[in-house]
């Protein structure tokens, strides 16, 4: 969300369709409403609705947005059941027992799928996403080590540090730089385009809080190997001592893996694994606005990070960030749960698998691109262009793909592969079969013509893009 900065120096008033205004026999709009500051006059409801309608327009079409991970289409049911819910407030628990009692089922069927030794004994809660969820476990993480470092901390030889890959998502820089935690970030290398368990291990000292694993990457959709680097470190604390839990990041594939990877060993049933998180609202197929972050069991989760508000009635514990919150989300990720079953999310995720594989393929085919993933982990694959061509670049392929109204993202990798600059497509419900096939045609289409550039020509490369999805 970008920072507003007030009025773009923009004061022209909104332009106004005259059947709403002077043609308008109730003679409810006198004058166009101004853009930046409140109107003085209350207009009609219907001329209200179609302003905002109008502006909306521009967004763009969903459907053919390939950057980003997040749920852009439900179910008719599941749209009325989140109408029904829409006033109310998660964190009335008192007054909504039954919405809190779905939350806290969803929270048991993901510590059942997720492996809980006990899921009785497992903790969790829902969020507004992931990134709020990973600032929850974060956040536990720093406390447990603060309370086996109360002699130590806080002094200025006892700074904590969190490791992790330097291919996280953002959230994670953003939980060091609010929290005050230093990020030890392994870099990639050579074709390791995330963490490895080796290297993750030989950073952490004692003021490592824990590491963090992402299942699976967002640069480029694969899988960290998650059970390795839980092995790296029980050798890292057989020869020093040192005892550092792991925080698995599985915004994406919390929801893919469970299905389509069963034999794939990366949750509660490595006991170092202390907490997961994940996004209801990617392969959770929920619209935007829940995740979810569970423990392992209450000692992961330190009671001291846990409010009780009595003031509403009751007295239910919360962990959270905001205090009111939309329950219908909740209620959403309950019908969808309820709604698929464990079979509907295979045969869900399955087709988004197999459509990413099969365009993957079909990509390489067409000589110019170099697979860097094939969507065989995550359904997200990234590519850049063959060694051998030099008449344009992936900014180039991006730009002119959003000439044809798709929106896939162009991006520089991070340190040590700056030099590696890719496009990413992740295909999720909604992109059919059909859609991946005419995306292939758009993109081999273009080909002759940016073959034919005399060399790369999309200067301003942010323009190209939009990435951090
Ligand atoms: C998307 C993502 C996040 C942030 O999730 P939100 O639900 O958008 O807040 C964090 N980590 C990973 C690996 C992600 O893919």
């Amino acid at each position: 969300m970008p920072l507003h900065e007030g009025p773009q120096h923009d004061e022209r008033p909104m332009s106004v369709n005259p059947f709403l205004g002077p043609a308008n026999p109730v003679g409810d709009m006198t004058e166009a409403p101004p853009r930046h500051r409140m109107p003085t006059a209350p207009m009609a409801p219907s001329t209200a609705y179609q302003l905002v309608h109008d502006e909306l327009m521009l967004d763009g079409n969903a459907r053919l947005n390939l950057a980003t991970f997040v749920t852009t289409w439900m179910e008719p049911q599941a749209g009325v059941l989140m109408a029904e819910c829409r006033d109310k407030n998660m964190i009335d628990k008192d007054e909504y027992p039954r919405t809190a009692e779905l939350e806290r089922r969803c929270v048991a069927m993901l510590a059942d799928l997720w492996h809980a030794p006990d899921p009785s004994a497992a903790v969790g809660c829902s969020t507004t996403g992931s990134s709020e969820a990973c600032m929850l476990a974060g956040m536990a993480l720093k406390r447990r080590w603060m309370r086996r470092n109360v002699d130590r901390y806080p002094s200025r030889d006892a700074r904590p540090n969190l490791v992790m890959g330097v291919n996280v998502q953002i959230c994670w820089d953003k939980f060091c730089a609010f929290w005050e935690v230093e990020a030890r970030q392994v870099p990639m290398e050579g074709e390791r385009f995330h963490l490895d368990p080796r290297a993750a291990a030989e950073l952490c000292d004692e003021n490592t809080i824990g590491v963090v694993g992402v299942l699976g990457s967002t640069f480029d959709g694969s899988y960290e190997p998650v059970a390795d680097l839980c092995a790296a470190l029980d050798e890292l604390q057989e020869r020093t001592g040192l005892d550092i839990p792991v925080h698995v990041d599985a915004a994406s594939g919390g929801m893919i893996a469970p299905f389509l990877d069963e034999d794939l060993v990366w949750d509660f049933r490595l006991p170092r694994v202390a907490s997961i998180n994940t996004s209801g609202h990617k392969y959770g197929l929920v619209y935007p606005g829940v995740g979810w972050a569970l423990w392992r069991d209450a000692d992961a989760l330190p009671e001291e990070l846990v409010f009780r508000v009595n003031y509403l009635g009751g007295d239910m514990p919360t962990f959270a960030l905001n205090f009111s919150r939309p329950g219908a989300q909740v209620v959403a990720q309950y019908y969808t749960f309820l709604r698929l079953g464990r079979d509907g999310y295979r045969a869900v995720q399955r087709a988004s698998r197999d459509v990413a594989t099969r365009l993957s393929a079909r990509l390489e085919s067409l000589g110019d691109f170099r697979l860097l993933t094939r969507g065989d982990e995550l359904p997200v694959f990234a590519f850049t262009t063959a060694p051998e061509v030099t008449a344009y670049d992936v900014f180039d392929v991006s730009r002119r793909m959003r000439e044809n109204g798709w929106l896939v993202p162009a991006y520089t990798f991070p340190a040590n592969r700056e030099d590696l600059s890719v496009l990413r497509v992740v295909c999720r419900n909604g992109f059919s079969e059909d859609l991946a096939d005419m995306f292939a045609e758009d993109l081999a289409r273009l080909l002759p013509d940016l073959r034919r550039q005399q060399r790369p020509l999309t200067r301003d490369r942010n323009a190209a893009t939009a990435f951090h999805h």
